[in-house]
This record gives C-alpha cells, sequence and structure tokens, in this order.
C-alpha cells in the first residue's frame, strides 16, 4: 500500500478531484481514534490490538496515540512493525504455535505474555523463557455458536488438556492465564459468557488462580443491518467474570482486530465496465480488498458515486458484480444490490472495510495495488 498525504474531507471529495484508477482503501483516522476509545471506555480490562486485521503503520500510530500500548502479535514481522512504532509496546504473541528460532526472537524482544494449547509447545517456550520471565496463557476452546466461523477449528484446547497445561505452567514458575477467541464477527455475548464459566471451572480444577483472563477477540464489526451493540458484549463480559469468579477475579485482556479497525476504512472500487448493461465489473475483487466478502458476505452498507463525486439514487436492482481477474471465482458472492443508474467510470464504495482488506491482498493476475487515502470521514 502506497501513503498519500493529501487529506479529504469525504471520499466523494477525492473522486470529485480526480477518479482514482486503483482501489483505494479510504482511512479515517478520527474514526479509528474514537473506536480505540470507545474500548478503552468501556472494556472493563487492558484493551490490546490484534495487528493482523491490518498491519498499515498509519493504524498502528494512531492506535497508539488513542492510548493503545499493548499489541498482539503473531509473527516476529508484526513485532518488529510495532515496535517500529513504539519501541516499548508490550507484545502478546498470542500464535500457538512457533518455531524454536521465533520463540528465541521473542525472548531477545521481551514477549510479555505467550499462548499455549499443547505441552510440546509449552515444553518450547520452558526451553527459552526463563521461570517468573513470561505469562502464560492456555488457549482454550469450546463449540460456541454465535460467530462467523469457527476459531477453534485450528487452535486451542478442550477443558481437561487446559487444566492440565495450567498446572504445568504453574509448576515451571511462568504466571498462568488463560485466553480463547470466541470467533471472528461474534455478535452474541452469551459466547464470551459460556467461555469465561468454563474458564472458572478450569482454573479451579487445575487449583491455579489465574493472573489475567484474556477473552480475545471476535467483537462484531458494522457489516450488514444494525451496528452491533459492543457496550452489551462488554456488559456480559463483566457480569460472567463477577458471576464465575467471585472474589479473586483474574484481571482481563481483549485483544480485538476487525471492531477496533473495520469501520475506521471504506474501500472505493471503480466499474470498469458494465457488460451489455448487465455484470459489473469492478477493479477490486476477492484477490485483492474483498476477500472476505466470500466467507462473511458482502456488507450491506454501499455508496456509488459518479465521476462528479454525487451519489447515484436511481431505484436499487440487484446485479452479478465480478472482480478484476481472469478467474471466474473473483466475483462477490450473490447479486449486490446497486442503483440501477450507475454507469461505467463510477465508483462502488464499501464502508467498514478496515480489517481483513488489506491485510490479505494478493498480486493475482498482476492487481493488488490499493492506495490509502487519508479522510477526515468515511462517508
Ligand atoms: C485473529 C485474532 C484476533 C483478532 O480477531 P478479530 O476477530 O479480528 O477481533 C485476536 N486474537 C487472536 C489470537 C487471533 O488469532
Amino acid at each position: 500500500m502506497s501513503r498519500l498525504p493529501a487529506v479529504w474531507t469525504t471520499p466523494a471529495d477525492h473522486i470529485r478531484a480526480a477518479v482514482p484508477d486503483r482501489p483505494c482503501l479510504y482511512f479515517s483516522p478520527e474514526a479509528l481514534q474514537a473506536t480505540a476509545r470507545r474500548f478503552r471506555t468501556g472494556f472493563p480490562g487492558l484493551v490490546t490490538y490484534a495487528v493482523k486485521a491490518n498491519d498499515a503503520l498509519p493504524v498502528i500510530e494512531n492506535l497508539v496515540q488513542a492510548g493503545i500500548t499493548a499489541f498482539d502479535v503473531a509473527s516476529v514481522h508484526e513485532m518488529r512493525r510495532v515496535r517500529s512504532v513504539l519501541p516499548e509496546a508490550v507484545l502478546h504473541y498470542n500464535n500457538p504455535v512457533r518455531s524454536a528460532r521465533e520463540i528465541e526472537t521473542a525472548r531477545v524482544m521481551g514477549v510479555a505474555s505467550a499462548s499455549v494449547d499443547s505441552f510440546s509447545e509449552l515444553a518450547k517456550l520452558a526451553a527459552v523463557f526463563a521461570p517468573g520471565t513470561l505469562e502464560v496463557s492456555v488457549r482454550l476452546k469450546l463449540a460456541v455458536p454465535g460467530a462467523a466461523y469457527d476459531f477453534g477449528a485450528k487452535f486451542g484446547a478442550d477443558p481437561e488438556t487446559c487444566a492440565a497445561l495450567l498446572r504445568e505452567v504453574a509448576q515451571r514458575g511462568f504466571t498462568p492465564a488463560m485466553t480463547f477467541h470466541p470467533g471472528t464477527q461474534c455478535e452474541d455475548g452469551a459466547a464470551w459468557v459460556r467461555y469465561i464459566a468454563e474458564a472458572a471451572a478450569i482454573a479451579r480444577a487445575a487449583g491455579v488462580r489465574l493472573a489475567r483472563l484474556n477473552v480475545g477477540g471476535g467483537f462484531a464489526a458494522h457489516r450488514r443491518g444494525a451496528a452491533p451493540d459492543l457496550e452489551a458484549v462488554f456488559d456480559a463480559i463483566a457480569g460472567a467474570v463477577a458471576a464465575h469468579f467471585g472474589k479473586s477475579p483474574p484481571d482481563l485482556v481483549c485483544e480485538p482486530g476487525r471492531a477496533l479497525v473495520a469501520d475506521a476504512f471504506a474501500l472505493g472500487a471503480g466499474v470498469k465496465a458494465i457488460r451489455d448493461g448487465r455484470e459489473v465489473f469492478l477493479n477490486d475483487g476477492i484477490y485483492g480488498g474483498l476477500a472476505e466478502t466470500v466467507i462473511l458476505g458482502t456488507v450491506d452498507r454501499l455508496d456509488v458515486y459518479s465521476a462528479e463525486g454525487t451519489a447515484r439514487t436511481g431505484d436499487v436492482r440487484p446485479r452479478v458484480v465480478f472482480g478484476p481477474t481472469c478467474d471466474s471465482l473473483d466475483r462477490l458472492p450473490g447479486e449486490v444490490p446497486l442503483p440501477g443508474d450507475m454507469a461505467e467510470g463510477d465508483v462502488v464504495l464499501f464502508q467498514g472495510m478496515g480489517a481483513y482488506s488489506s491485510a490479505t491482498l494478493t498480486r493475482f493476475n498482476g492487481y493488488g495495488d490499493v492506495d490509502l487515502v487519508t479522510v477526515a470521514r468515511t462517508r
């Protein structure tokens, strides 16, 4: 992603000045900082940022300005990137599978916390980190509905294994903690309540007092319909911790990716062609910034702007929408409701596109260049 220094009030202003020839991610630093403040005010514990959702330096910089100083990192590259912005950043290394060399780098970089879901990976940490120098979070997985897809399919241990791991963490002299991830785009606070209840039961069964409980990411962004009620989820989390941990609750940590960053970006994709008045071809698609539409569906918060920067208001009609590559999979799912008066050269602006968009761009078929444009607001 290249960076354009100019600041526009809205994407429409940018389009009006010159219709961009490439897809644009419109970034509102104000929106990002407002969401960060919302988390820091509402969440009853430490708010960290899961860097994988969007590792753009302006994102990290603005989160730091909004008071975020701890980060969930999954790779050495992410560690270095965060520290390049904030040298004293606290690093939580919550990818539970790591090579020996990655663990050595994590020690040198002073990683504060690491998650595990197996005895073999705990032994690898213990071979490098001395007792007392690391918090180790045991990652739990449960079959809990509510999210857009299942995060337990790859990582996490069942409750019995978690209890045994927790005992070994304590025996090895590490600070015991637990973590889970209810699955991304999870709108239902009940998923967190179930996990928190189970984590409390596991800690009791293990006879280990948790220093901290990391309730993961998974918080939903505004993709379709009404905006998710984050505060209701925060309240459910606080209530469950009080109900299940009693007098000595662990300190809480969360590590949202999507919900922190999604709403700070809109994606503008140019209309390359409307083939014989039917199918719409955009200059971005599922191998670019719209990759997630395949799993989560297309956002319903979208507008179409003419080259003059005015919003198309014609009667909505469902259209087949293709991306720019020659792969027939490169199509947005189903049909997308778009204004009937849209034309070649217009820009389709998708709201809420800050997470898992630029982060997963590919170069397939020579596409994948997306410009980052700073705006006061994304609409
Ligand atoms: C991906 C990930 C997150 C962020 O998830 P979101 O659904 O984007 O909030 C947090 N923690 C871990 C361990 C992850 O792998």
